[in-house]
């Protein structure tokens, strides 16, 4: 017997509502904040765990600044917020789930 998805009631090999459902899950954000002492970081928050390291390894050698990853989001010394969504889109993420404040 053929499964029907309960979303969209079409057959589960032609609907595409869990691929919809993945890229909807993956929203990034990214945005900028004050830390101690004024010192101005960007935060990247919404990357999967298992990608972590290796983003923020590549956004510290390509912005050539300092960060951390740690708790599911990425901390990057100093406003790197208008370079970041165009890294992030070359690293192969949609840019329409990057969000930037
Ligand atoms: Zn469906």
């Amino acid at each position: 017997m053929p499964e029907i998805c309960p979303k969209c009631g079409l057959l589960k090999d032609i609907c595409a509502c869990d691929v919809l459902e993945k890229e909807e899950s993956q929203r990034i954000k990214v945005y900028s904040t004050k830390k101690r002492f004024g010192k101005l970081v960007t935060i990247v928050e919404g990357l999967e765990k298992d990608v972590l390291d290796k983003t923020a390894k590549e956004l510290k050698h390509k912005l050539a600044c300092g960060g951390t990853a740690k708790d599911g989001s990425i901390v990057l010394q100093g406003d790197h917020k208008d370079k970041i969504k165009s890294l992030l889109v070359s690293m192969g993420y949609s840019e329409h789930s990057i969000t930037v404040r």
